[in-house]
């Protein structure tokens, strides 16, 4: 057995992580191996932690550790306004820009045929639920500028006119941009200059 085969299965397990490649991973291990009290030992016990305890919250699908999350929660984001996103990275972008008061909804991915991805492999008929029992009054669609995503955002706004004031972020968010990328400065005149759908 090779002397080094946890650290190779460590560094392999790295390498899939977003951003990370192998030539990344490897020198990643070696730092958390050279900063082991710092660092490696900490960093195990929360993984482990969070692996015990993160989940989705069941209204919104937002990642925390309760089933409801803080947002759904707090009475004080009960302004009536609903934000519809692809990915909780998405609302994880706007909750840094720190603009938005309302609540979100957390799709799980887009609309796509290519992919065999229909209306039910979302939250699609939760967003429908929520906007007829939460009194919502508008619904803000902060999908990405891609095809799929704006395929997405038509789809919802068939399926909530007349139901609901809808609007869509402004232009400004870059075509194929995804929000997570955005500035908070791009995404806070993203969403006061949303317009009507
Ligand atoms: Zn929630």
């Amino acid at each position: 057995m090779s002397s080094t085969r946890d650290i190779d299965n460590l560094i392999e397990l790295m390498a899939k992580l977003p951003g990370l490649g192998p030539r990344s991973a490897r020198r990643a291990v070696l730092h958390l191996i050279r900063k082991r009290a710092l660092l490696l030992t900490p960093l195990a016990d929360q993984i482990s932690v969070v692996a015990e305890t993160a989940r989705e919250c069941l209204n919104c699908g937002n990642v925390g550790t309760a089933d409801i999350c803080d947002i759904c929660e707090s009475e004080k984001r009960a302004t009536g306004e609903l934000c519809v996103v692809e990915d909780v990275a998405d609302l994880w972008a706007m909750e840094r820009a720190g603009v938005f008061k309302g609540r979100y909804h957390v799709l799980g991915g887009t609309l796509s045929a290519l992919d065999g991805v229909g209306p039910d492999d979302l939250r699609i008929p939760r967003l429908r639920d929520r906007v007829a029992s939460e009194g919502i009054t508008e619904v803000i669609l902060a999908l990405n500028a891609t095809v799929d995503g704006q395929t997405t955002a038509h789809y919802i706004a068939e399926q909530l006119d007349g139901q609901v004031r809808l609007t869509s972020l402004a232009q400004g968010v870059p075509i194929g941009g995804e929000l997570d990328y955005l500035d908070d400065g791009t995404i806070t005149a993203a969403l006061r200059a949303r317009k009507e759908l």
